[in-house]
């Protein structure tokens, strides 16, 4: 994920404290596939489900002591949604009580007044998900009524102080209310805004994309509205996830705009290094699948088997992607950028070449 907002005021006061990326690994956790929406490009395939999978605290306890000696440092808590498993509250509680920064990625409908206390003590950062206008939002969620209830959940954490940003998966059916999103997160001023761009797995196909050439635009837009966000003052830390060539737009926006910043933004982004799948993102599935992202078909082994930290330092494709540079094909292996974007997607690569090793399809530079 790049962190635009940060990125962008760090290069311009480089003294300044603001932002601090976390240092070490980022976990994303799906502790259940059961979710009470069943969204039409979600990467999980989650719905109700009677047989639904769920994490238990006694396997994540046992995770414990390997996570730490893997360094990771954050998790985040997701689905599924979250808040369908009975564990959810034991599990943060467990991470908490270790050190670990604890993060909350869901759809929001299901918080009310009996649950955000716990909610508030437990979690250092709540992603709600809203992808558009409220008409474009419950025929995504395939719920009348979704928009409202996530929108209720927003205001009821902000209410509560508690650190809320808004969460967004573009694709060719909402892209157009990107600048509704933007105006929603101004108006309802929330922390963090997170645009997702679609990687292709579960119900997030492929039929979904939207057009290269658009994609640009909107990712210059994006990095536009970042600039003029810190221009005028408005605290929305804006990050884009799953795109890492918008680094690239970055570095040629921040170029022309301010020059004399520009060596300082080239050293941050290469700091940062592209797309970390892999490598400072790793992520377990429902069923204790080690991953090196959620969108990843492949499983380097089983947490209920196997121990993480030997999972991850041991197989083989965890190994390859953390070579720097990767060894990569197509477009990618001779791409001036790749040092930059580190590639993009590789589960992208995977699901349209059958090759994690391949260009990324989506890439528009
Ligand atoms: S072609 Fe590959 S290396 Fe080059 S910018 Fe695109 S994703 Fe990055």
């Amino acid at each position: 994920m790049l962190r635009v907002t940060d990125y962008i005021k760090k290069s311009l006061e480089p003294d300044s404290q603001s932002g601090k990326s976390h240092k070490g690994r980022l976990l994303i956790w799906n502790i259940t596939n059961d979710c009470n929406l069943s969204c039409e490009h979600c990467y999980s395939s989650s719905g109700k489900s009677e047989i639904a999978q769920k994490l238990t605290p006694e396997l994540v306890l046992s995770t414990v002591k390997s996570l730490k000696k893997a360094d990771v440092k954050a998790v985040i808590l997701s689905g599924g949604e979250p808040l369908m498993s009975p564990f959810l509250f034991d599990i943060a509680v467990i991470l908490k009580d270790n050190g670990f920064q604890v993060h909350l990625s869901t759809n929001g409908t299901m918080i009310n007044e009996n649950n955000i206390g716990r909610i508030k003590s437990l979690f250092n950062y709540v992603g709600i998900s809203i992808d558009g206008t409220e008409k474009t939002h419950d025929r995504f969620r395939q719920r009348e009524g979704a928009y409202e209830a996530s929108l209720k959940a927003l205001r009821l954490l902000k209410n509560k102080s508690v650190n809320v940003g808004l969460r967004t998966s573009l694709t060719a059916y909402n892209y157009k209310d990107i600048a509704f999103i933007f105006e929603m997160a101004k108006k309802e001023d929330v922390k963090k805004l997170y645009i997702s761009h679609l990687v292709y797995s579960g119900r997030g196909s492929i039929t979904s994309e939207i057009d290269k050439t658009v994609r640009k635009k909107i990712s210059s837009y994006v990095i536009e509205t970042a600039f003029n966000f810190v221009k005028d003052g408005i605290l929305v830390d804006i990050v884009t996830g799953n795109n890492e060539p918008d680094a690239i737009l970055l570095l040629e926006m921040f170029k022309s705009r301010c020059p004399e910043f520009y060596d300082n933004m080239r050293e941050k982004i290469l700091e940062w290094g592209g797309n970390q799948s892999g490598k400072r993102i790793i992520n377990i599935d429902y069923s204790g699948f080690v991953k090196p992202d959620p969108f990843f078909n492949y499983k380097a082994g089983n947490i209920k088997d196997r121990d993480f930290f030997e999972i991850i330092s041991e197989d083989k494709l965890f190994s390859k992607l953390r070579e720097m540079p990767r060894k990569l094909k197509g477009r990618c292996e001779k791409c001036n950028y790749l040092e930059v974007c580190n590639g993009g997607s590789r589960a992208r690569a995977y699901a349209v070449y059958g090759d994690y090793f391949q260009e990324d399809p989506a890439c528009f530079m």
